[in-house]
């Protein structure tokens, strides 16, 4: 199968955010940890690399989506997709904008978009500002978050930083035209010579006008839900056949565990929630600093896996500040993932076949070490958070990779009931 859309996530939930919403459409989705080694022999219509750059250097970052440009390129696909956060995260040297830009001078392509937009998860963009919720984007939770703290709204002046050309916006006003108002807006700015073009979203509708008229540029960059009318815009377009459909997924049985190093205010709420009804380990930084995660490891083997308990480094901001003081955040942040990752294999080696992780980093982390190189995608749990299925030391496991903010208070407890437990 030749691969239609090409899609590069800058971390693993976001991936899986971006190919749950595209599986929606029936086809099958393929997800890659990190980009595959072999050149591709089995690709599927939709491709999805994830990789581990959001908070990576600048040049690191743009070499990893430049190698995994070039093997979508290799599996056939002539367009593309930049995955990054519907809350946008990244600092001003981030590497959404330097990867963009990496990307159209490899394609050889003068503009692209930019929309984080995300509103059936409450992300929406007017006049370029995006919102969490009802609050701008600096007034929300983000702002205090641990890699990557929001303190600007405005798109088009956190990306100016992180790119050489110009930047510019499509408002809503014309977004609401229609497709053709969007082309001409679209093209009137190419003429301009900008080439870095935020685009307003404010509900799903617009989505579906933005992609309508975006769906023939070789790149396109933002949030998953931008992405999710185009499968049925290429099954109009005549580029999809029927024999891309998906299978039907595996059963995973066996034990859970619920692992939690995002900080994120739902996953608060979340692990709030689960600690009520299922036995819980709280992980400590500075007590991982000092005397490693032994103590975890004993008291995850001592668990009923079948009771599925929770671990978690999720704290309020105060503590992860705290923390981040003593030890410096990125150091306080590899402690619990290195941490989080061990307890996963910790969990799988006591017979642990279904995870739910949350945090994009965490899930990164969690992956690597359980040595996952490739996801099918299954049923959605939660607006953008699938069950995803994969081998890890021989065994079938089902992984549920949560981003921070994804997910209602119940979301753990629903993701494990929502799994087959055969
Ligand atoms: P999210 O999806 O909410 O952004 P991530 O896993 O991507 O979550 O990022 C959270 C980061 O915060 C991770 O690097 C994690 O290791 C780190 N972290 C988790 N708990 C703590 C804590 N108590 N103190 C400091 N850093 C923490």
């Amino acid at each position: 199968m030749t691969t239609v859309l090409g899609c590069i996530a800058d971390d693993f939930t976001g991936a899986t955010d971006l190919a749950g919403l595209l599986a929606r459409s029936g086809v099958k989705v393929s997800l890659r940890i990190g980009v595959p080694d072999a050149p591709p022999t089995d690709a599927a219509a939709f491709e999805v690399i994830a990789l581990k750059c959001r908070t990576s250097p600048v040049a690191d970052a743009v070499a990893e989506c430049r190698a995994a440009l070039a093997w979508l390129q290799a599996a056939g696909a002539k367009r593309f997709f930049w995955k990054y956060c519907s809350t946008f995260d990244s600092t001003p040297d981030g590497n959404i904008g330097p990867v963009a830009e990496a990307l159209m001078a490899d394609l050889g392509v003068a503009q692209t978009i930019y929309c984080p937009a995300f509103p059936e998860n409450g992300r929406s963009i007017f006049m370029g500002h995006l919102f969490v919720g009802q609050q701008p984007l600096a007034e929300s939770p983000m702002k205090d978050h641990p890699l990557t703290p929001m303190r600007d709204s405005s798109l088009m002046r956190l990306l100016a930083p992180q790119v050489t050309g110009q930047t510019g916006l499509v408002d809503r006003l014309t977004v609401a035209q229609g497709a053709d108002a969007i082309r001409a807006a679209l093209g009137q700015l190419a003429l301009d010579g900008v080439g870095h073009v935020v685009v307003d979203a404010v509900a799903n509708a617009d989505l579906d006008l933005i992609a309508s008229a975006c769906r023939d540029m070789p790149l396109l960059t933002g949030g998953s839900a931008v992405a999710a009318p185009l499968p049925a815009l290429y099954m109009a377009d005549g580029m999809l056949t029927g024999d891309t459909a998906k299978s039907a997924p595996p059963t995973a049985g066996g034990g859970g565990v619920v692992l939690s190093g995002s900080c994120s205010a739902m996953t608060r709420a979340q692990v709030a929630a689960y600690a009520k009804v299922a036995p819980s380990y709280r992980l400590d930084p500075l007590t991982l600093f000092h005397t490693g995660s032994t103590a975890a490891e004993d008291w995850l083997r001592d668990q009923d896996l079948a009771a599925a308990p929770l671990v978690y480094a999720t704290a309020e901001p105060d503590a992860v500040r705290a923390a981040q003081s003593e030890l410096g955040a990125g150091a306080a942040g590899a402690l619990v993932e290195r941490a989080l990752a061990s307890l996963a294999l910790v969990a799988r080696d006591c017979g642990a076949r279904r995870f739910v992780v949350a945090g994009g980093e965490t899930s990164g982390a969690v992956t690597q070490a359980l040595g996952v190189s490739r996801l099918d995608v299954g049923a959605e749990i939660a607006p953008g958070v699938p069950w995803t299925y994969c081998h890890s030391a021989g065994h079938m496991i089902a992984l549920a990779l949560k981003s921070g903010n994804f997910g209602a208070e119940g979301f753990f407890a629903q993701a494990l009931s929502k799994l087959d437990l055969t």
